[in-house]
């Protein structure tokens, strides 16, 4: 289980990013999301909320992520993107949008090339001021992982409530503006088979591609022991079978 302690950790080398410097804005103690993915590096969700987690405030990140630009730059290192990850879904936290400014202001002075970079589930977007927050990114990096309900509340387990229909909305918002990420995995969990790379889970997803339009599209599958041990990796020459499928729809993509 990878849980990141601290409000800034790298930079690392990262399959998808480049040299990233990652920004945890969930607490340093626990995981906070609205989904508890059967593949989560962080482990399954216990019973937490904002009351009981240590969030850090805007003010920490801001001084947190400046301290560490600086002494970056001062050592003349790399950075191509400052990236939101972390223990959990980084737009739930209250503060989000200011952080997502002080970031971008904090970018522009220490290291204009590199890109803000944000991971999520797509799933705040419904909040106007969220959606815009994360318009004024250089990459939203968005999760799909089935676009079949049952398989979406197998896979991801979303708070109650949340639907397929609800995330494809919210893609939608972005006018094609973002990245998409989707893991693919297979095996038995809690005694069923869960599978998002059979024929009729790749069709339904492709014909959302085909309707939200990413610029690009990121395919991979687990690459470090998840919560369930039964969830098998899926072959990188199937990934590329699927990758072939989304390049022939005329959109970009990556199996990593
Ligand atoms: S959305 Fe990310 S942080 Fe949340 S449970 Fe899924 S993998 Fe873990």
């Amino acid at each position: 289980m990878i849980l990141f302690d601290e409000i800034i950790f790298g930079p690392i080398m990262s399959r998808r990013l480049g040299i990233s410097l990652g920004i945890n804005l969930l607490p340093e103690n626990g995981k906070f999301c609205n989904f508890n993915c059967i593949y989560c590096e962080c482990g399954l969700s216990f019973n937490t909320s904002a009351n009981t987690l240590r969030l850090p405030s805007a003010d920490q990140v801001k001084i947190a992520l400046s301290e560490k630009l600086k002494a970056m730059s001062d050592a003349e290192q790399k950075l191509d993107s400052i990236t939101f990850a972390g223990n959990g879904e980084p737009s739930i936290h209250p503060e989000f949008t200011t952080i997502i400014n002080d970031t971008i202001e904090a970018r522009n002075k220490f290291y204009p090339e590199a890109l803000v970079s944000v991971l999520s589930n797509a799933t705040m977007l419904d909040k106007e001021d969220i959606l815009q927050a994360l318009l004024k990114t250089d990459r939203s990096i968005l999760k799909l992982d089935s676009a079949i309900e049952n398989t979406f509340q197998k896979i991801n387990r979303p708070r109650q409530g949340l639907t397929i229909k609800h995330i494809i909305d919210n893609l939608k918002k972005f006018k094609g503006n973002f990245y998409l990420q989707t893991m693919f995995l297979k095996g038995f969990v809690e005694e069923e088979m869960i599978d998002n790379t059979t024929e009729k889970e790749i069709t339904a997803w492709l014909e959302i591609l085909q309707i939200v339009r990413p610029k690009n599209v990121q395919i991979y599958s687990i690459h470090r022991t998840p919560p369930y041990a039964s969830l098998e990796i899926i072959p990188m020459a199937k990934l590329q079978k699927i990758a072939e499928k989304v390049k022939n729809i005329g959109i970009e993509v990556q199996a990593v």
